[in-house]
């Protein structure tokens, strides 16, 4: 068999010929997971003839990854997740380079991990992957395609920053990294294996299809797919005037560690100028051991005393020493229909760090 007949069902389709076969041949892919969507995205790059495909992942292979894992066998248990999927899809086509690496992704390696990618596919399961390859993505200009899970939905998003002007991102969406427990892995959560199987499916399309400049753009848009009812549904945004990444107002200028850090909504790293009314909960004994800040004194001890005379509908910032009582206390008040409370993340005492870091 010759690489021709190898590539010969999708080099007779018009809009991709023998110059289509090139654009995949000459693209350079990164596959950041080699779990549930690393899956199909690697077997149809590697079919589809991308030249390069490199697979990260640190993992080592478990039993219970084969229900959706479904390149691996039981006797590969224990065996690196990347190295056998590279084994794999080598294998399913002979005329393509693949790489594995075996490394936790994080702000120090990230740069050096994407900088040759020419697009790079967001198949990993946790929030501060996720934003951290967004970013990178963003910064170094390369084309990205995320996929997301949860029980019987997903969503697909592409954001496609290789071209100029593209504008909005995903942080005009989500400002700030949510809380891992905010939708749950897999692993609380439960997925069947076909559900990530058909997000993974079309993760792959949506990059191929930015490859060979098909069909149209999906930049600010949202894809979900509900595998229940096989209902689907785009939404669409627009770039965020105050967003911390792609906006004139962007907070965030390179890749550190602090902004990769996940929270709750309602946590505040800082204390805004204005809007909010402060309320220090520390105890009468800790006051001047930390730093000061204009406040209400309510200490939490005597919360039963206090809580009654707030404002359901003020903007309250509860603050403390480490971050830990203030941010239980605000869980707390939204279960009783408190709307606009916040904690400050890492109370006064991180304040102090965050500033003399800064
Ligand atoms: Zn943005």
């Amino acid at each position: 068999m010759s690489k021709r007949d190898f590539y010969s069902r999708q080099t007779i389709l018009k809009d991709v010929g023998p110059s289509g076969q090139i654009k995949l041949e000459n693209t350079k892919a990164v596959i950041v997971g080699a779990g549930g969507l690393g899956h199909p995205v690697g077997q149809y790059l590697a079919a589809a003839g991308v030249g390069e495909i490199t697979i990260l992942d640190f993992d080592l292979i478990e039993e219970s990854n084969m229900n959706r894992q479904v390149c691996f066998n039981k006797t590969e248990v224990g065996r690196p997740k990347a190295r056998v999927l590279k084994e794999k899809l080598s294998g399913q086509n002979p005329y393509i380079k693949i790489l594995s690496r075996l490394e936790k992704i994080d702000a120090n390696n990230v740069v050096d991990i994407l900088k040759e990618a020419d697009i790079i596919f967001d198949c990993c399961d946790n929030f501060k992957t996720k934003f951290l390859l967004h970013d990178t993505a963003f910064f170094l200009k390369k084309d990205l395609v995320q996929a997301s899970l949860y029980q019987y939905e997903g969503q697909v998003q592409v954001f496609n920053y290789s071209k100029e002007n593209t504008k909005g991102c995903l942080r005009c969406l989500w400002p700030k990294v949510p809380k891992a427990n905010c939708t749950g892995t897999c692993q609380e959560a439960g997925l069947i294996g076909a559900v990530a199987g058909s997000l993974g499916t079309l993760q792959a399309m949506a990059g191929i299809k930015l490859i060979l400049g098909l069909g149209s753009s999906l930049q600010n848009t949202t894809t979900t797919v509900d595998l229940l009812s096989f209902e689907t549904n785009k939404i669409r945004w627009n770039q965020a005037p105050r967003c911390p990444l792609c906006s004139e107002h962007a907070s965030i200028k390179e890749i550190q560690d602090k902004n990769y850090e996940e929270r709750e909504s309602f946590e505040l790293d800082e204390i805004p100028a204005k809007e909010f009314t402060l309320i220090d909960i520390r105890e009468f004994e800790e006051l001047e051991k930390e730093v000061s800040v204009p406040s209400l004194h309510r200490p939490l001890s005597e919360y039963k005393n206090w809580v009654n005379l707030l404002d359901k509908d003020e903007n309250y910032l509860f603050v403390c020493s480490k971050g830990i009582r203030s941010s239980k206390l605000v869980k707390e008040l939204m279960t009783q229909e408190f709307k606009n409370c916040y904690s400050l993340r890492k109370g006064l005492g991180g304040l102090e760090e965050f500033r003399s870091k800064s």
